[in-house]
């Protein structure tokens, strides 16, 4: 199977150190063959917290099955120092969500995939976009390019 992974840090690690050096350790770290992956960028986060993210994306060739896998990235999330609070913005040393995996959608709670909210967003979308543009997204039909291109134009609504 193919997955393609994003990867998110707003919180230095006391040993592994900045988000940037933390994304490079998950990236070492994720259970398969890393074929791909994306430059590091620096994103201003969502939500109340002001810490700068830093984002990736990778694609793996593994033979795990997606629940195996969300068990295997919550595994390197909890090593690299993750404390889950069930506060949804809270800092984190390290974030991995399954954006797509090869066969198509998986929808056995808890997991999804595609992720829910990944057209939404452009930290996904651009590092995405820089490695596989192409990819379809199996719910709306469209390509990483396209979605991209989407999020960047302006909404057009109607005034009251
Ligand atoms: P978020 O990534 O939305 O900021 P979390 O990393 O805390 O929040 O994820 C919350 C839960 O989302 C996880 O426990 C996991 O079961 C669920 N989840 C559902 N779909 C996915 C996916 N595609 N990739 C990763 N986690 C997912
Ligand atoms: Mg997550």
């Amino acid at each position: 199977m193919i997955y393609v992974i994003a990867l998110g840090s707003n919180r230095r690690h006391v040993r592994h150190g900045n988000p940037r050096a933390l994304i490079e350790e998950a990236l070492r770290r994720l259970p398969g063959t890393l074929l791909l992956r994306s430059d590091t960028i620096c994103t201003r986060p969502l939500g109340p917290s002001n810490r700068t993210y830093a984002n990736a994306a990778a694609v793996i060739k593994s033979s795990l099955m997606p629940p195996a896998l969300l068990a295997g990235l919550q595994g390197i999330e909890r090593d690299l120092g993750r404390v889950r609070s069930g506060q949804a913005w809270r800092t984190r040393t390290m974030d991995l969500d399954i954006i797509f995996w090869s066969e198509g959608v998986w929808a056995t709670p808890p997991l999804t995939i595609p992720h829910k909210e990944f057209r939404a967003r452009a930290f996904v979308l651009v590092p995405l976009s820089t490695i596989v543009p192409e990819w379809r997204d199996p719910v709306s039909g469209r390509s990483v390019k396209q979605l991209h291109a989407r999020l960047l134009k302006p909404k057009r609504k109607s005034c009251p």
